[in-house]
């Protein structure tokens, strides 16, 4: 959806104390601190559901490359002892649950507005808060604003001559790659 809004026009239709962008490993872990801390928050992510990176890449033979109890929270013994890995270095179908049972446990999602990207943050030094646009029409003010975005979450397509998301079903290319399904060559 285009912003049709300018930053100024945004209101404190929702204000929080904090707004994360992001409900991959850091934005989820982040949303359990700062309740923890007596904030109120909301998490905002583009995603439909939580786990950032294990949500968008799912092209075949995804897994982790560490030892996946290295890639394990480790704010709560009790989750630690709740959860088992199968395999030592996880699928991501299976690291994907793991977010989502995190989801759970700790109900992150009342928190988290799904299907919606922040298009635009601007400082309002007269109210001493941010002020956020997002593609959804959805306004937020905050006072902290945190960036949980993921450094590798935005696919960088390769300059092949035409549109890579043509080639994709749903226009991100990480998450149903072709090229890995077939047999395919680059002419550079
Ligand atoms: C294919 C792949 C494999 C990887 N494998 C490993 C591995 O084996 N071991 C390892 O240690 N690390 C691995 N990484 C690195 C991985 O990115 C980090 O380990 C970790 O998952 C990053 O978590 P994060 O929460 O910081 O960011 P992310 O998981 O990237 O989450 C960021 C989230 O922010 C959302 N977002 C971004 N901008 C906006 C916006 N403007 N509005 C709303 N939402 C937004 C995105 O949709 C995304 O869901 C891998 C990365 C990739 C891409």
């Amino acid at each position: 959806m285009a912003v049709t809004q300018s930053l100024d026009e945004v209101s404190a239709s929702s204000d929080v104390d904090v707004v994360v962008v992001g409900a991959g490993f850091a934005g989820m872990y982040m949303l359990y601190r700062l309740r923890q801390a007596g904030f109120s928050a909301q998490v905002i992510e583009a995603a439909g559901d939580v786990g950032g990176t294990w949500y968008w890449n799912r092209y075949p033979g995804a897994r982790c490359d560490i030892p996946t109890t290295d890639y394990t929270f480790s704010f709560d013994p009790e989750l630690e002892r709740a959860w088992t890995w199968s395999e030592k270095y996880a699928t991501q179908p299976e690291i994907l649950r793991y977010a989502q049972f995190v989801a759970d446990r700790y109900d992150l999602r009342r928190d988290i507005r799904f299907n919606t990207r922040v298009t635009a943050a601007h400082w309002d030094a007269r109210a001493n808060r941010w002020r956020l646009i997002t593609d959804s029409g959805l306004q937020l003010s905050c006072h902290f604003y945190v960036m949980a975005s993921g450094c590798l979450s935005q696919p960088k397509a390769p300059e092949i001559g035409r549109d890579w998301r043509d080639l994709t079903k749903n226009g991100h290319p990480a998450v149903e790659c072709p090229f890995l399904l077939t047999r395919c060559g680059l002419e550079l």
